[in-house]
């Protein structure tokens, strides 16, 4: 069923004016060269919702990486090829970042691996994609300009809110979909079609995940966390019993959640407060969805994702020593700046964010109030540097040894709690750490 739009079609409605052009120049190059071009995919969708895309998604009945080539030395845009993929990433001078693919039928040889791909009709382009709704095409050819092709009911389930596979064994074949589907139902607030459902419950009670490369798994698992709503991604995961796929004894409690719903308003006043932090978002909710498994468990989470060593590292201090920095950041008491600076200093910024949730979830203002004062005055002090280094000990006569790092870390203390201020009163603390008293302060 192919089917011509309404006048003032959707590429028309809302594409910017130099877009539309581009595309349009696009299509009489591909009338030119004898082939059929096509927007397709996840713009498409978000055209007909009347969401602004920012990158384009072409296909090419024919050669499409041929066609890509053409178009890079036309526009002078960047190119990189994926041959095994059959398509190309180009990246305009203005910027713009396009794909160009050969429409292509895809076949798994085994399932949750990486298929092979034959070139083939748009139609079978179109029916080897994820949902429905993901699954059309508008042509760009100048004949045929905006006309949009729509073969599988994608509109109809656009227009009823539904996410829907194209065929049974689409779970199977790749098992991502399962957390694709969760994806576009959570963002865009949609519900997955009856059999669809009962399909993804039925691949999520196999071991079809398990399959899945640690990569693969953990762009899905990352993605889903980067949504304008994770807390409710993860609730779903949760309901559908897919939080077994990080770890079967993934720790997922009360406490747990209530931690992982603290996340954003953690996050939020965080990037408010500090917004020259760039902290990753995806990874703090991964960390809080962990808080409560024990190291032999986050350690298996770790490596079944694939963890890049910075994310690892982040995931590692969960934990016991965690509750206890809490612990005395949120009671009574006061905690010395120099205190706090060794409390936080070897954490990063997304373990501050996780601290900060664990103590919004417990709900006890005294308690956050004076964390927040706490992390407040950390951030400032953290840059601060002492003076003397360790080459001004040695001017001063002091040999060389492990005695430099206890003054110099003594200095930074000092300059912490504002006990010096300048050099000179850096000079004078560390002779008087020199002098006979001094000396026995400074091994303690
Ligand atoms: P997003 O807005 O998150 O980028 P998208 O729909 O554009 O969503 P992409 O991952 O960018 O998703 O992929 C572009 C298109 O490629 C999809 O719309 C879909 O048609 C197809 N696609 C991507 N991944 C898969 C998959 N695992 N199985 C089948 N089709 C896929
Ligand atoms: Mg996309």
């Amino acid at each position: 069923m192919k089917q011509r739009m309404t006048k003032n079609d959707l590429l028309h409605r809302l594409l910017p004016q130099e877009r539309l052009s581009l595309l349009r120049e696009l299509g009489i190059l591909a009338d030119e060269r004898g082939v059929s071009l096509y927007l397709v995919g996840g713009v498409v969708r978000d055209l007909l919702l009347g969401h602004v895309t920012l990158d384009l998604d072409l296909t090419v009945e024919g050669d499409g990486i041929v066609f890509a080539r053409l178009v890079a030395d036309r526009y002078r845009a960047g190119l990189a090829v994926f041959e095994r993929f059959a398509t190309a990433r180009l990246v305009f001078p203005d910027g713009l970042k396009m794909d160009i693919a050969t429409t292509r039928r895809e076949s798994y040889a085994q399932p949750a691996v990486l298929p092979t791909v034959q070139p083939a009709s748009i139609e079978e382009d179109l029916y080897r994609r994820d949902f429905t709704i993901n699954a059309m095409a508008v042509q760009l050819n100048s004949g045929q300009f905006g006309r949009l092709l729509d073969v599988y009911g994608g509109q109809r389930d656009l227009r009823a809110r539904t996410i829907r596979v194209l065929h049974e064994g689409s779970f199977q074949d790749d098992p991502t979909r399962i957390f694709r589907a969760i994806r576009f139902e959570q963002r865009f607030g949609f519900h997955l079609e009856r059999t669809t459902l009962r399909l993804l419950a039925q691949a999520a009670s196999t071991s079809l995940i398990q399959q899945l490369s640690g990569p693969r798994l953990q762009n899905e698992i990352l993605l889903l966390f980067a949504e304008h709503d994770p807390v409710r991604a993860i609730a779903r995961l949760g309901q559908l019993k897919l939080l077994r796929f990080l770890h079967r004894r993934l720790c997922y409690t009360q406490n747990v959640k209530r931690t992982v719903t603290a996340v954003p308003k953690a996050l939020a006043w965080w990037v408010r407060r500090f917004p020259d932090s760039a902290t990753d978002g995806p990874i703090v909710h991964l960390m809080a969805l962990s808080s409560e498994s024990s190291p032999v468990v986050v350690a298996a989470i770790i490596r079944r994702l694939a963890l890049s060593r910075e994310q690892a590292k982040n995931m590692s201090t969960i934990g016991r020593g965690l509750d206890r920095v809490l612990k005395r950041l949120t009671s009574k008491g006061t905690v010395r700046p120099s205190q706090v600076y060794r409390l936080l200093a070897d954490l990063p910024d997304e373990s501050l964010v996780l601290l900060l949730a664990k103590q919004v979830s417990r709900q006890q203002g005294v308690g956050l109030n004076r964390l927040k004062r706490y992390l407040g005055a950390y951030m400032k002090n953290r840059m601060i540097k002492t003076a003397l280094a360790g080459r001004d000990l040695q001017a001063m006569g002091l040999e060389p040894g492990p005695e430099y790092k206890v003054i110099l870390g003594k200095l930074l203390d000092a300059r912490i709690d504002g006990m010096v201020t300048t050099e000179a009163e850096e000079r004078a603390l560390v002779r008087k750490w020199l002098t006979g008293r001094g000396k026995a302060m400074l091994a303690r």
